[in-house]
């Protein structure tokens, strides 16, 4: 638990010791504030998913997706702003429906969103990138045109338990592949090996 929800959770004990009423009300008030602008913090106002805020948050992982739109910035430039946000909202639905309840959808920033999986076999994953490459190329199309939007995806398994930053690492660095090696496509990255030093591999 972070540091303040521990502090909040100590204040709620306390609750039934304080005899004063108005003070009683104004606390639990406050409380209720609080945990308001809290959910407001960690959520994206355009598309509502989690903003990168609830990372922090993450504990127990499978894996983690990422997945970024292909010449977003030429979406943007042809069609303007607003088609741009619609798409990078169209997205977002496209992603919330082709994920489970307990995996967290999250918009990183941008044109970048990022998927916890949780409790999750990797053969399920990679189907799952198959799905959101083929939904958003499918359902996702520019309005009074007839353009479509691909995008990359890089996901990474977290085989060896490692820590959140080191499995985003991996799956950013499959990312960047699928970027690189002319975008519409999906690569997973190969785990470290122990004992061999050679740095990231992929498959
Ligand atoms: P690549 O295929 O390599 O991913 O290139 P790209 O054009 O998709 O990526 P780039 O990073 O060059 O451009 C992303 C653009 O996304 C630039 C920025 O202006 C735009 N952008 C960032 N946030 C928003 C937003 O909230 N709404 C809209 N419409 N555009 C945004
Ligand atoms: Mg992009």
């Amino acid at each position: 638990m972070a540091e303040d929800e521990l502090y909040i959770e100590r204040l709620k004990e306390k609750l039934d010791t304080i005899e004063d009423k108005e003070l009683l009300s104004l606390v639990k008030r406050l409380i209720t504030e609080r945990n308001r602008l809290q959910e407001i913090a960690n959520i994206d106002p355009l598309t509502g998913l989690n903003n990168r805020r609830m990372l922090s948050r993450i504990r127990e992982f499978s894996g983690i997706m990422m997945i970024d739109i292909d010449d977003f910035k030429s979406i943007n430039d042809t069609y303007g702003h607003d088609i741009g946000d619609y798409v990078i909202q169209q997205i977002g639905r496209i992603l919330k429906s082709s994920t489970r309840a307990q995996d967290q959808v999250c918009r990183l920033g941008g044109d970048e969103f990022l998927i916890v999986f949780v409790d999750c076999p990797e053969e399920v994953m990679a189907k799952r990138a198959e799905q959101i490459k083929f939904n958003i190329n499918k359902y996702v199309i520019i309005p009074e045109s007839n353009r479509t939007v691909t995008t990359s995806i890089g996901y990474s398994y977290n085989y060896t338990h490692a820590n959140l930053a080191q499995v985003m690492k991996g799956a950013d660095v499959a990312l960047y592949k699928s970027k690189t090696d002319g975008k519409n496509q999906i690569n997973r990255f190969e785990q470290f090996l122990p004992t061999i030093d050679e740095g990231p591999k992929l498959i």
